[in-house]
């Protein structure tokens, strides 16, 4: 069995990315800027952001953060985006979320110029990606997908089995492993026989937000499985897998944590860039 070890893998795409950043900055004399707007003071989205901010400076790129107090109204926060989409200086902008109520997520996220939308959410970039033309793609799939490859660089055939439909995660990881030429199973809270989809998988991606969901006899022998969840439990965090059962299994399996969540920020740090480098095209 193959632990597919995401902190490694992340240390390794981060030391790529600073040394692509190293050859931007001799081409263009600037490196890529990726700023962050967060409102509130959300734990959970303080810690990300820092992480965010840490990463990113080092890769070599500009950072910066934008807070707002909880109380901040819309149209402030939609002035600014606009600000930032017109500063040659911003080459990716991230809004972290979740948002407070009275701010409308949905407008937020459509005044992120797409050229400029590097966790891949404005509907263009959703469209371009689902008719496989070039896009920013969410972050977390993203390091999903780099996994998978590093396992098994021929898709070609696969059988995959997506369990999840959110648009952060299922959806896009569905396209991605279409672009791949997979065959592709979406699942989701009201699929029938979830146990017996999961058995016909190669590729097991699970990406529910339901504690150890999917168990060792739902996976045949042979498959990747890769777990994007997170969940608090009292034993500690745990992932949407049952890992001691599917690791008997599997062929290679991502542990929770240390599997994709380290691949998400090193992901979002690849998009800032990939984003500079089209804004330069
Ligand atoms: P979500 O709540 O938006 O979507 C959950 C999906 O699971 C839905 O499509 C729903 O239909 C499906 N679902 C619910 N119950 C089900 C069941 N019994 N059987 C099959 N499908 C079921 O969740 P999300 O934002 O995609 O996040 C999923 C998990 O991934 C969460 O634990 C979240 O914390 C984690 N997450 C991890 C990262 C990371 O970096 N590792 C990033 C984002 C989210």
């Amino acid at each position: 069995m193959i632990l597919i070890d995401g902190k490694k893998a992340a240390a390794e795409l981060r030391e790529e990315l600073k040394k692509e950043v190293i050859q931007l900055k001799s081409k263009y004399n600037t490196v890529p800027g990726l700023t962050v707007i967060l409102i509130g003071e959300l734990a959970p989205s303080k810690i990300y952001v820092k992480n965010k901010e840490k990463s990113a400076i080092e890769v070599g790129l500009k950072s910066e953060v934008i807070r707002y107090p909880e109380t901040v109204d819309e149209k402030t926060v939609l002035n600014k985006i606009n600000e930032l989409n017109n500063d040659v200086n911003v080459s990716g902008i991230l809004v972290q979320l979740p948002l407070p109520k009275h701010i409308n997520k949905q407008k937020v996220i459509e005044t992120i110029l797409p050229s400029k939308d590097v966790d891949g959410f404005h509907p263009m970039n959703v469209g371009n990606l689902s008719s496989g033309y070039e896009s920013s793609v969410p972050c977390t799939p993203l390091g999903c997908y780099l996994l998978i490859k590093k396992i098994e660089p021929n898709l070609n055939g696969k059988k995959a089995v997506v369990v999840g439909r959110s648009n952060l995660n299922g959806k896009p990881m569905t396209q991605l492993l279409l672009k791949e030429n997979c065959t592709v199973t979406i699942t989701h809270s009201k699929t029938k026989d979830l146990k017996g989809e999961c058995l016909k998988g190669d590729i097991i991606i699970a990406a529910v937000g339901i504690p150890e969901l999917v168990k060792g006899d739902w996976v045949k022998k042979d498959t990747i499985v890769i777990d994007v969840g997170i969940n608090k439990t009292e034993k500690g965090i745990v992932g949407d897998v049952a890992f001691e059962e599917v690791s008997k299994v599997a062929k290679a399996i991502t542990p929770v944590p240390g599997g994709v969540g380290p691949m998400t920020i090193a992901c979002l740090l690849k998009n800032t860039i990939e984003c500079f480098k089209r804004i330069q095209k």
